[in-house]
């Protein structure tokens, strides 16, 4: 196998993410050794009963100590707080990055508490499940997704490319973008339809009690994929929304001006207008395909993917 990329990963944060991190980096000899950090004793025990790293604690100083390079798995709120715990302990030299949903916050959360000696580089791997935790981890969930890097322009290019390097080789598509217009692209693909998940399923559920029965029950493909959506986990998705206000509130209004003319066209019997948006959404979802970001297939392309993991696309 190749010489490590890196000696020492470490991951503050071991769900989701973090684990797939690091089976991944580990299965493709990325990284000499893992340490992994986690808040709680209940999950970090997990961590280690899964064998995910070689090195457990529930101190983030203690685990970057030496590290060169520190991926931050948390929900984005918790940014700040881990950034002020790890910053006086990072290794002059290291790479500091992390795998938030939202970029600009968390920018603005982690940078003031980096010392000066090190590199920043911001990512989103853009690829879940609606699972959480450490259990939930598989080394391919990264494989032919892209990873977003938003390095602030004064990064170090080298420690930009070395980043480019680890992602790529467990099987990411990287690309390079501003953190602003990061936060605006995923506004619109990622975090207004997890919205319109969360709302649609919302007004589901409070329905009278034997409609909401009714539609369990009859549960066709539309609804039910808005509840695999909406079933994604709430405290990451809270973070989200409450970090990418300005983008979302932007997004959403736009969509709402959309959702009324088509209510328009509704009421008024106007079925050119409808026919013409579908014809041209369909265009839409055929150039999604074309480019290999999705499957063939009348489930939303959620193919029980290896070992049993139902993969998205993007969060
Ligand atoms: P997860 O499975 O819920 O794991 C969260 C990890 O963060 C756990 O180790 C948890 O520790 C820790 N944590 C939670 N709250 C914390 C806090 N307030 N302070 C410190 N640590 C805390 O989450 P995930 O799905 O891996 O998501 C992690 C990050 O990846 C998020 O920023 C999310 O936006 C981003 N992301 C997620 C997806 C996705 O589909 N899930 C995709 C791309 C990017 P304990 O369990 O010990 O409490």
């Amino acid at each position: 196998m190749a010489e490590p990329l890196f000696t020492r990963l470490t991951l503050i944060g071991i769900g989701l993410i973090g684990s797939s991190i690091a089976h991944a980096a580990r299965k493709s000899g990325l990284v000499g050794e893992i340490v992994v950090q986690t808040r709680s004793e209940k999950t970090l025990k997990r961590a280690e009963e899964l064998r995910i790293g070689d090195f457990y604690t529930l101190d983030p100083a203690e685990a970057v100590a030496g590290a060169d390079l520190v991926i931050v798995c948390v929900p984005v709120g918790a940014s700040e707080d881990v950034a002020k715990a790890i910053g006086p302990a990072l290794k002059p030299g290291a790479i500091v990055s992390d795998v938030g949903s939202v970029k600009m916050s968390v920018i603005r959360q982690m940078e003031p508490h980096l010392p000066a000696n090190v590199h920043f580089v911001p990512a989103h791997p853009i690829a879940g499940t609606e699972h959480s935790g450490p259990d939930a981890g598989f080394a391919e969930l990264f494989r032919n997704r892209w990873c977003i890097l938003t390095p602030p322009e004064s990064t170090n290019q080298n420690a930009v490319e070395r980043l480019v390097e680890f992602w790529t080789k467990i099987g990411a598509d990287v690309e390079v973008m501003s953190a602003k217009h990061h936060d605006l692209v995923l506004a619109i693909t990622s975090h207004i339809p997890h919205l319109i998940a969360y709302n649609i399923v919302g007004t589901a559920a409070d329905m009278e009690d034997n409609v909401r029965q009714e539609v369990i029950k009859f549960s066709a493909s539309g609804f039910r994929d808005f509840t695999r959506i909406a079933a994604s986990d709430p405290t990451m998705w809270r973070d989200i929304f409450l970090n990418n206000k300005d983008a979302v509130l932007e997004m959403l209004g736009r969509f709402t001006e959309d959702l009324t003319s088509l209510q328009r066209a509704i009421r008024r019997g106007d079925g050119d207008t409808l026919f013409d948006l579908f014809t041209r959404t369909r265009a839409i979802r055929r150039g999604i395909l074309d480019i290999g970001q999705d499957i063939e297939s009348p489930d939303f392309g959620r193919t029980p993917a290896a070992e049993g993991h139902g993969s998205t696309n993007g969060k």
